[in-house]
């Protein structure tokens, strides 16, 4: 835990205590703050009174006494419009953060130069952020990885000289977080998501700008044109700028030319890696968030032999195109992650014939999106309350059976794969769809797939398939 000393002796009243705002709660109380904390649901305050946190309705509270308001970053700051706690905090001229503005500031009072690489962007967050955390450690670095990825960053050991933090930043971590000055910092895309919650594109843009115009190095994606904008803006203010494409040449960056990342310096082209073989960094999407690794690793100060050494490595990310067996020409490949047709389009773009198993609880549009990929697939193994509408929509463009339910899928596509003789094919799990008709969450059924597909006769399995770790 990193107890939050810079608000010793003060009173900080605090809204949210779901996982990451207890755990907030308890680094203010052990650094010495007077916390006060509330929030909506009854049972998460019975649940942090006993867990020794005081909580109080903070209508109730003399908001003129409090140093410091803390809100976990899934309440509405902004749109659609603030929670209530936040109108009490601003009538009384309260300041208000997040964990990660917490985090920033003890780092601040106790260990300035520790090195932190901040991440966020719409697509890749979190692929990256492992990578960059998994580069690190494989090069012997005391790493600390935490945030948006799940694990709440004041719950990290405490920042000191010697120590990588690798922090992924949701946008509403960033709204949380005024100070926020990482020694790298990672924008790797923009695309319209979340607008509910930013009002507009250009709201939500100036946001995630705040994260790369703190940074000692920005780490720019340039693909799209909020983010090119943002690099040439925070460039002039003086910011140091690393430019990163998977679209273009680049005179001065780290560029995607298909598999091979390029590091371009004035114009001087060096190859620095061809990802072409590494199975968990497949598609032109983890070009791009592996250049963006790459740029912030050398940044920090590894050494491009280690940065190649933990690409090379990586053991790619539960759930999101992870192969976790392998049977003769059959790759089996984890894409639970993708709930939606846009997340599931990277996975069908990475493989050339594919045994598609898709499905679950449609969303709007549902597959539609994808039709450009259908000539990839070898056959679709419909499951859930999707699967009358996705038959529809492949029609003639594709084969496809009904499986219902992901067992028949895995069994079904294992033989109808194992019988291919057209060379390497992969049978992934991909549904574009969310899980809820079927499975508690998207991790559920991915770990069902793990399950399937380990207890085929004479698979290797690429992870262990109890933890999902590699
Ligand atoms: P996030 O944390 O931003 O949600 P993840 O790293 O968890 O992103 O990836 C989620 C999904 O988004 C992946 O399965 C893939 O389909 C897609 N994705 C990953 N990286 C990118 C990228 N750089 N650009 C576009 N899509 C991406």
């Amino acid at each position: 835990m990193i107890p939050v000393t810079t608000l010793a002796g003060k009173k900080v009243a605090l809204f949210g205590l779901g996982g990451s705002g207890s755990a907030t709660a308890k680094a203010l109380i052990a650094g010495g703050a007077d916390v006060i904390a509330w929030d909506d649901n009854p049972d998460s305050v019975a649940k942090a009174s006993a867990g020794g946190i005081r909580t109080a309705d903070l209508h109730t509270i003399d908001w003129s006494a409090q140093a410091l308001f803390v809100l976990s970053p899934g309440v509405p700051l902004t749109h659609p419009k603030p929670h209530w706690t936040v109108d009490l905090a601003r009538a009384a001229g309260v300041d208000i953060v997040g964990d990660v503005e917490l985090f920033v500031r003890e780092r601040r009072a106790h260990a300035p130069d520790c090195p932190f690489v901040a991440i966020t962007g719409t697509n890749g967050k979190s692929t990256t952020t492992a990578l960059i955390a998994h580069i690190l450690k494989s090069s012997g670095r005391d790493t600390q990885l935490g945030g948006n990825i799940g694990t709440a960053v004041l719950t990290l050991d405490p920042p000191k000289s010697e120590r990588y933090f690798v922090v992924e930043c949701s946008s509403y971590q960033i709204d949380l977080a005024p100070t926020l000055n990482p020694s790298a910092g990672i924008l790797l895309n923009l695309t319209p998501d979340h607008l509910d919650r930013h009002g507009t594109m250009q709201h939500y843009a100036d946001v995630k700008e705040r994260l790369v115009a703190g940074s000692d190095v920005a780490v720019v994606g340039v693909d799209d044109s909020h983010s090119a904008l943002i690099a040439d803006r925070i460039e002039r203010a003086g910011v140091k700028v690393i430019r990163i494409s998977r679209r273009s040449v680049l005179a001065d960056g780290i560029y995607a030319e298909g598999t091979k990342l390029i590091q371009a310096t004035g114009g001087a082209m060096l190859p620095f890696i061809d990802l072409e073989g590494i199975q968990t960094l497949r598609g032109s999407h983890n070009a791009q968030n592996a250049a963006a690794a790459v740029a912030a690793c050398l940044a920090v100060g590894v050494s491009a032999e280690d940065i190649r050494a933990g690409l090379a490595s990586f053991p790619g990310l539960k759930h999101r195109m992870q192969p976790v067996g392998r049977r003769g020409n059959v790759v089996f490949v984890n894409d639970s992650k993708a709930t939606n047709a846009d997340a599931a389009a990277p996975a069908l773009s990475s493989y050339n014939r594919i045994y598609w198993i898709a499905g679950g609880l449609p969303k709007a549009g549902g597959i539609t999106t994808l039709a450009p990929y259908f000539p990839r697939i070898a056959k679709a193994y419909l499951i859930g309350e999707a699967a009358a509408e996705f038959a529809a929509t492949l029609g003639e463009a594709a084969p496809y059976e009904i499986s219902g339910t992901l067992s028949q899928a895995v069994a079904h596509a294992a033989a109808d794969a194992e019988r291919d003789e057209t060379g390497p094919v992969a049978v992934m799990l991909s549904p574009a769809c969310a899980s809820f008709d079927q499975y508690k969450n998207f991790e559920v059924r991915g770990d069902a797939f793990v399950g399937h597909v380990a207890a085929l006769d004479g698979v290797t399995m690429l992870i262990n398939s109890a933890t999902g770790d590699k």
